[in-house]
């Protein structure tokens, strides 16, 4: 029998449905919705005004695919999330914001132009989610003349400005937004505390999910966890008539969206160990040779910039290891150590006791470069966890994004 390390031993009573979301990005204010709508009391605390001021800010954020004919977690969650967002944002694309334009994905290189051929025939039936193209289809569909002999258009997915999702969905369930900047959390008289720098309490609920990003590793419950602050610039492209004939997002070695109110974003960079929001020079020039990388007809169309007087964004993503977000009920790290140990010795060894948890506490967040993906997938599952409702998302996959995840791998890897 599989251990059981996901299910808490001594679940926490609720008393009330009131719940706080600490992050007001698209991971937050998609967890929050989706509580909402199951009919919990939510409040988000943000340390901005205003939702969607960090890495969730970008003009245009696109709904990236990542499909591979391999039978492994990340491909099999994109997809599925890719499945979801594609509905969830539906209504959003039908008001005009953002717009479902249809993505092309371009191979980077032989094997993944292998890889695109696998996927075009395990996908043939299912035209409305991916199809495989020659070049004569992809400069139809792009609008322009393309150099590639071939790639993936996605034509149920396309890109969205994420603030103002964030703001619209915060607005759609009335969920006040307060502003304060959380220093560290405590529990006691069964609340979730979160307090300022100065000590004050800023807010307090009986449940509290994290949806603060990379922040989650200056709390003490969530330290554990090993994800990365990792910055990333887009860049702004005026548009001129050719970029305007751009119909779909176009993603290789990097990615560009159609223009709106004339302008494309494209990008982005990963700069490891760099910490500045200042939108740099050498970040354009990385983003144009991305596009050069991408498709030699796209950097054409773009043509030569003046680095001086570009425009763009800079932010942080926050990561993982395995490249999965985390999501779900946050574990009490020691002593779920303490009953998984025999784990370090015997990695395949049955434990009979079932997992130990925070009471009432969880996290949503680790959505690396793929927020807009991401969210809509884990604030469902979230929601089902906290609600007590059976998620439609096969428990391989849940478990693959499970926050304790990390400390039963660890475990067996004798890393911990
Ligand atoms: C350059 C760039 C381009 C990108 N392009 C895309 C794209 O095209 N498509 C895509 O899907 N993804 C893209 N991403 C990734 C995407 O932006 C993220 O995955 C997503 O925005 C993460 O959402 P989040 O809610 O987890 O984090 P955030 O949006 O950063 O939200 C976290 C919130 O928590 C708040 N917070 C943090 N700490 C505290 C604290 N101590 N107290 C109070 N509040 C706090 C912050 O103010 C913030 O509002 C890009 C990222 C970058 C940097």
């Amino acid at each position: 029998m599989p251990n059981l390390w996901h299910l808490d031993r001594a679940p926490a009573s609720r008393s009330t449905r009131e719940i706080a979301i600490l992050g007001a990005g698209i991971a937050g204010c998609t967890a929050a919705a989706a509580l909402a709508q199951r009919g919990f009391n939510v409040s988000v605390i943000d340390r901005h005004q205003t939702a969607g001021s960090e890495a969730s800010g970008n003009n245009q954020g696109i709904v990236y695919p990542k499909l591979s004919p391999r039978d492994d977690f990340l491909p099999r969650i994109n997809l599925a999330a890719i499945k979801i967002a594609s509905t969830y944002y539906s209504p959003f694309w039908q008001q005009g914001i953002g717009r479902q334009c249809g993505i092309i994905v371009l191979p980077e290189n032989n094997k993944v132009r292998n890889d695109f051929n696998l996927i075009g025939e395990q996908f043939s039936q299912q035209s409305d989610l991916v199809q495989l193209c020659n070049n004569q289809q992809l400069c139809q569909l792009s609008g322009i003349e393309l150099q590639a002999e071939a790639g993936l258009y996605f034509p149920a997915l396309g890109w969205l400005p994420p603030a103002q999702i964030c703001q619209q969905l915060l607005a759609q369930h009335q969920i006040p937004l307060i502003q304060a900047d959380i220093d560290r959390i405590v529990h006691s008289d069964d609340r979730w505390h979160l307090l300022a720098p100065d000590g004050q309490c800023s807010f307090s609920s009986e449940s509290l999910v994290i949806a603060n990003a990379y922040g989650c590793q200056q709390l003490e419950q969530t330290q554990f966890l090993p994800v990365t602050q990792l910055r990333g610039q887009i860049s702004d492209l005026q548009a001129n008539s050719a970029t305007a004939a751009l119909k779909t997002v176009i993603c290789g070695a990097g990615y560009i969206t159609p223009q709106h109110n004339d302008q494309h974003s494209f990008g982005a960079t990963y700069n490891k160990g760099v910490f500045t929001t200042q939108v740099r020079r050498e970040d354009h020039q990385v983003n144009l040779d991305h596009m050069s990388a991408t498709d030699i007809g796209l950097a054409e169309t773009i043509g030569p910039q003046d680095l001086d007087n570009m425009t763009g964004r800079a932010n942080y993503r926050c990561t993982t290891k395995d490249y999965l977000p985390i999501v779900g009920a946050v574990p009490d790290v020691p002593q779920l150590m303490e009953d998984y140990a025999i784990l370090r010795s015997d990695a395949r060894a049955t434990v009979s006791a079932l997992g130990s948890y925070l009471p009432n506490l969880y996290i949503n967040c680790g959505m690396g470069s793929r927020g807009l993906s991401y969210a809509p997938l884990t604030a469902e599952v979230l929601a089902c966890e906290i609600a007590g409702e059976i998620s439609d998302i096969e428990q391989d996959l849940r478990l693959a994004m499970h926050p304790a995840r990390f400390i039963i791998r660890d475990l067996k890897k004798k890393r911990i």
